[in-house]
């Protein structure tokens, strides 16, 4: 392989790079390079390539031999170009020195502008543009760029130095200050720069640029550069490339200017050039907010005292628009773009894909396609799946003011204002009432659930992403703050606190589970606006995607909000929050603690009908669309009250003593219920209890059969982990079948299938699938029982564990692809060898992330299933492995052809 050049020059008489070289130049240099050979205009430069700051990191800090002089050449050639000399004291060339790595990340690392003047340079530029104030103005902007970013020095030091003059001068923007007060303020940065690093200011122009290169170089490693990558999962050995470029002015009088801008509006996707801009000014003042941006067009004027570029410079606006266009066109994107005009000259400085919300996302895609700029797999491609969620959910109005108390975890989207209460029982009733209540805990657990329901929103100061509370807020849709450790949760009082707010029951608050923040009062929200544009880009996702996508509900509302967002039919329904519901807990309870099967089949008996009405209302709302529902999985005890009063409460109801009762709970204690008895292990210790389960499924389904509603039960059956425990569950399923059908003369197509969810099922797949009609893999426990892990434990620990990179996130939330998904492959894989055509799914968390639903693309999964509001995110995770998959085949035949024309 050729080795790469060092250096890359642009603009002017030369430019060797191009868009494609991101990985060498930086997203910033490439499209420098880029945009010169489309003509646009930019100031001449060169650009330092990652690879040599991947050089100077592994020399611990030294320049690769042979760069010195590449550099002098570039710097030359530019020189020429501009007819200036680097430190010439008649005509100065000025440049500066930017960072550029290959994704953006703005803000994150350094840029030092003017670089070459000095005590002496700088009479140069005074005679050039015969504007003294302007040249002492540049001087004084590079020492203070300078001293912070490349001699370290506290960049508020400098900054108090000019603050402070302005406010003895009764000074209110530096403009007002004269040549006398600059000379004076230059003076004093100088001596502030000594007395702070103990070093003088470099006069010297190759000392400064050499400086401001290794400054940049440093800045990769910097605090702030390091966090950014680990957040945005960008790799450290990418580098960062370094910019030199000829200097532009936009604070040369009022025929100067910078801005920045989109090509369309980076909010809504309309097909506005949007951006703003400021007369006079040096590019980083439009980023400080020092002084109120202009906007650049008329059609986006909304304070009438500011003028726009357009009116102010129309002959410049003009160019700038039809340069926007161009490279529009060009790129066939969203892009945003910095410019800056001196002296009535317009330049662009960068270019690049604009960032954008969900809702601007979308509507760029799909107008794109229909201008004929992209075509639909691109645009399927531009939208991230898990960038939908914002569409899905209402969130803050960004204009209301806000005060923040705290901060938690992100764990449910959404943004919600209620009043805080600290009980699921009092959430109810408020709920009830009409009130708006935010639910405020320690924890939750299932016996919160109609708390849970009747609350706009949910907090807890306890438990990660995958804790009770986040879990069943993202299945519900509801906003959810979790983990919140900023708060101090007092159920006595009945107050949390917050630093030093005190939030009592009753007052009012607002939590964005978007961003896990919590603040004091009601802030008004934005619905979310579900347009024409998503419905059709969501048509081009389904048309591309193979693997279906079903959701997991286990409400008549639920399933019709999922089917609402596309899904094709419910893959988990759990039978055990109907449990829960008001009316039947006491028939649940007095069915687990009868003392034989006559006593619990006489419970049973109650809970029938409810059981019947539930699973009708779920068939109806997914007519036609196959529906599978778990039969009761959690352990028995769950269902029980724990504390002292809740026990004589229900002794009294059952008529029994609370001696008895207390001695029936603490039987079935179990050390490790998440390992214990449950699942299917319950249906063979009480048969009687899937048998009613079983016949409340198909008396509704015949139910409904009779009146013409299709329906496609699937009965499943959990926690199988020798195919002697299924053989008998599924004999007795299909004998209640048989029965129930008889009874009303009526045949339903039906399965019975299993979870795949402890390591052993998967082993033994074969020997299960020759018996099971489907496979759902139940992730969830499959993660825990694979890694010998407790969910509700290792929340704790596992934040550490991703830390230390140990795991590269957490398993509960994305699939451990080479540990638990091997199994799942190989499960899938014996399954499909002992019964052609077995259904396979996935029903964990899992199969609403993104990354895990490509995993199960791959696998040849038939379908994922998910919450509803992730239901989209899904469809479009599933188009997404389509297209990469033909991308990685297109790449491999590349290659292929590659080495045989060798
Ligand atoms: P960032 O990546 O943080 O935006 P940049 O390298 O783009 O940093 O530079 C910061 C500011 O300085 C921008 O507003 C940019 O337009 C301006 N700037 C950079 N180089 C020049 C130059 N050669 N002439 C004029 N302004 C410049
Ligand atoms: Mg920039
Ligand atoms: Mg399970």
């Amino acid at each position: 392989m050729a080795k790469n050049k060092m250096v890359y020059s642009f603009g002017g008489s030369k430019t060797e790079g191009r868009a494609a070289m991101k990985n060498l130049l930086g997203g910033k240099g490439a499209n420098l390079a880029e945009m010169a050979r489309l003509g646009i205009p930019v100031p001449p430069g060169f650009t330092i390539t990652t690879e040599m700051c991947n050089e100077y990191q592994r020399l611990g800090g030294k320049y690769p031999v042979g760069l010195k002089e590449k550099v002098k050449k570039a710097l030359a050639r530019i020189e020429k170009d501009m007819s200036q000399k680097f430190g010439d004291v008649g005509d100065p060339l000025l440049v500066s020195v930017r960072s550029g790595a290959r994704a953006s990340m703005p803000g994150m690392m350094e840029t030092v502008l003017n670089v070459g003047l000095n005590e002496k340079t700088i009479k140069g530029l005074i005679s050039k543009t015969g504007d003294e104030r302007f040249a002492l103005d540049s001087y004084r902007r590079l020492i203070q760029m300078y001293a912070n970013v490349v001699m370290e020095m506290d960049g508020d030091i400098l900054r108090d130095v000019l603050d402070g003059y302005k406010k003895k001068k009764r000074c209110k923007y530096d403009i007002e200050l004269t040549v006398e007060d600059w000379k004076k303020l230059i003076a004093r940065f100088k001596k502030e720069v000594k007395k702070h690093t103990g070093s003088n200011f470099p006069e010297e122009p190759w000392k400064q640029l050499w400086g401001a290169i290794g400054a940049v170089f440093e800045s990769w490693n910097g605090h702030k550069a390091v966090t950014y990558r680990k957040l945005n999962n960008i790799p450290s050995d990418w580098g960062t490339a370094v910019n030199v470029q000829t200097m532009v002015f936009g604070n040369l009088g009022d025929t100067s200017a910078t801005g920045v801008a989109f090509t369309r509006d980076p909010a809504t996707g309309e097909r506005i050039f949007y951006g703003e801009f400021l007369p006079n000014a040096q590019g980083e003042d439009v980023v400080a907010g020092i002084r109120t941006p202009q906007p650049i067009n008329e059609a986006r004027k909304s304070d009438p005292s500011l003028e726009s570029l357009e009116a102010l410079m129309p002959k410049i606006y003009r160019q700038l628009d039809n340069i926007q266009k161009r490279i529009e066109r060009h790129y066939t994107d969203m892009q945003d773009v910095e410019f800056t005009i001196q002296e009535n000259k317009l330049w662009m400085l960068q270019t690049r894909v604009g960032k954008r919300t969900a809702q601007s996302a979308v509507k760029i895609a799909v107008e794109m396609v229909k201008e004929g700029l992209i075509n639909k797999k691109t645009a399927v491609m531009r939208v991230q799946p898990e960038q939908l969620d914002q569409l899905l959910h209402p969130a803050l109005d960004p204009k209301a003011p806000k005060k923040r108390i705290a901060k938690g975890l992100n764990a449910s989207p959404g943004a919600a204002s209620g009043k805080a209460v600290f009980s699921a029982d009092e959430a109810e009733e408020l709920g009830a009432a009409g009130e708006k209540v935010m639910l405020v805990r320690l924890e939750t657990s299932p016996e919160d659930i109609h708390g849970m329901h009747a609350a706009q929103g949910i907090l807890t100061a306890r438990g990660g992403m995958t804790s009770h509370a986040a879990v069943v807020a993202r299945g519900m849709g509801t906003p959810c703050v979790a983990g919140c450790s900023e708060i101090e949760v007092d159920y006595k009082k009945q107050v949390f606190r917050a630093g030093n707010t005190v939030v009592k029951k009753g007052d009012e608050i607002t939590i964005d589970g978007s961003t896990g923040e919590v603040f004091l009062g009601r802030i008004s929200t934005i619905a979310p606006k579900l347009t024409g544009e998503f419905g059709t880009f969501m048509k081009w996702v389904d048309d591309i995607r193979r693997l279906g996508v079903r959701t997991n509900a286990d409400t008549p509302k639920d399933s019709a909000i999922a089917r609402d967002f596309g899904a094709e039919g419910i893959g988990l329904c759990r039978t055990e929050h109907m449990f829960f519901e008001e009316d039947r807990i006491a028939a649940v309870r007095e069915m687990i603690l009868a003392d034989d099967e006559a006593g619990r089949r006489k419970a049973l008996a109650k809970i029938l009908p409810f059981q019947r009405k539930d699973f009708i209302g779920i068939f109806k709302a997914m007519e036609g669309l196959p529906v599978t529902i778990r039969l009761l999985d959690p352990p028995l005890h769950e269902f029980l009250p724990q504390t002292e009063k809740d026990i004589k409460a229900l002794a009294g109801q059952m008529k029994v003593s609370p001696a008895k009762l207390k001695a029936r709970v603490a039987a079935l204690h179990e050390f490790n219920p998440m390992l214990g008895h449950r699942g299917c292990r319950l249906g063979v210790t009480y048969p009687e209890i899937y048998e009613v389960q079983v016949r409340a499924i198909f008396e509704a389904a015949c139910r409904l059969k009779k009146k013409k509603v299709k329906v496609k039960p699937e009965v499943m059956i959990p926690l199988v982990g020798h195919i002697n425990e299924y053989i008998p569950l599924e004999e007795m399923t299909r004998k209640v079948a048989r029965e129930v059908m008889k009874k009303h003369g009526i045949r339903v197509q039906y399965l019975v299938g299993t979870m795949i969810e402890l390591p052993r099922a998967a082993l033994t797949a074969a020997e299960i699938a020759a018996h099971a009609e489907f496979f759902s893999f139940g992730t969830n426990d499959l993660t825990q029982t694979t890694f010998g892990l407790s969910r509700d434990d290792a929340g704790n620990f596992l934040r550490d564990y991703v830390e230390k990179k140990i795991l590269s996130d957490d398993p509960f939330v994305t699939l451990d692809q080479s540990g638990v998904g091997e199994l799942v492959e190989m499960g899938t894989r014996r399954g499909r060898a002992a019964r052609r055509g077995l259904k396979v799914g996935i029903c964990g968390e899992h199969g609403g992330d993104p990354e895990s639903v490509k995993f199960c693309h791959r696998v040849g999964m038939d379908y994922v299933s998910c919450s509803p509001y992730r239901v989209p995110i899904a469809r479009l995770a599933a188009a997404h492995a389509v297209l990469e998959e033909e991308e990685r085949k297109k790449q491999a035949r590349k290659k292929r052809s590659k080495k045989k024309k060798k």
